[in-house]
């Protein structure tokens, strides 16, 4: 067995049957690709659509390609033929493009609201505010061809898991309340993706449906 297929299958050993792994292969090449596949994993993260577009053609069609990083608005066109979830849709502007070019190919896009929920400054996404705004709006009821999931958020990069699981629990507190004012009855509301590497079992601890790793299953990128 390679180390991908046991890093792979010792990762899956720990994670709840309610949560999903989004195997995130950004900078690793097709074949390690191949390799996490061949155990079963379906569901791959990638951050830059150019380097996810060139992969795809590569690799078996039922791969589940989930869009986990900051998505130009110009770019959006590229990928909405075939993506499975774009995690990031960190703005309305972003979800308006997503839903103009959803209609052209007459596909309803599931997106996660991304949300700032760590003390970095650089970090995109929505606050709650902006969020709720967006969802409050005459414009969003306009939205046809993107189907918002959940949401999406990236603890601090930090030791300190006290602040990482606070993160957490505000994250968990934003979905709870968009569900309760936006969503009830909606089923297909129901994600909450958190969870890295490095702070997976919090977020799980925490009420994460989706972990997204990149580095246990393949290793340190460059
Ligand atoms: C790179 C990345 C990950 C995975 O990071 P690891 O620490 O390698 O698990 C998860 N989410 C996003 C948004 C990323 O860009």
């Amino acid at each position: 067995m390679t180390d991908i297929e046991n890093n792979i299958i010792l990762l899956n050993r720990e994670l709840p049957s309610s949560v999903r792994l989004v195997a995130v292969s950004k900078t690793k090449p097709v074949p390690d690709i191949m390799e996490a596949y061949n155990t079963g994993q379906r569901i791959f993260g990638e951050n830059r659509v150019q380097e996810l577009l060139a992969k795809k053609d590569l690799l078996p069609p039922d791969i589940e390609w989930h869009l986990i990083g900051h998505l130009q608005r110009n770019k959006v066109k590229y990928i909405v033929p075939f993506v499975a979830m774009i995690h990031s849709a960190d703005s309305f502007r972003l979800i308006k493009v997503i839903d103009q070019e959803g209609s052209k190919v007459n596909r309803i896009i599931p997106c996660l609201i991304q949300f700032h929920i760590a003390d970095e400054e650089t970090k995109f996404g929505f606050s709650l505010d902006e969020a709720l705004s967006m969802l409050s709006s005459e414009e969003f009821r306009k939205i046809r061809f993107v189907s918002i999931c959940g949401v999406m958020g990236m603890a601090t990069f930090t030791s300190d898991r006290k602040q990482i699981s606070k993160e957490f629990i505000k994250l968990k507190g934003y979905f709870d309340i968009l569900r309760d004012n936006y969503f009830s009855g909606n089923e297909l509301f129901k994600e909450i993706s958190m969870g890295m590497s490095d702070d997976f079992k919090i977020a799980i601890e925490e009420g994460s449906t989706m972990v997204r790793i990149g580095s246990i299953i393949f290793g340190e990128r460059n």
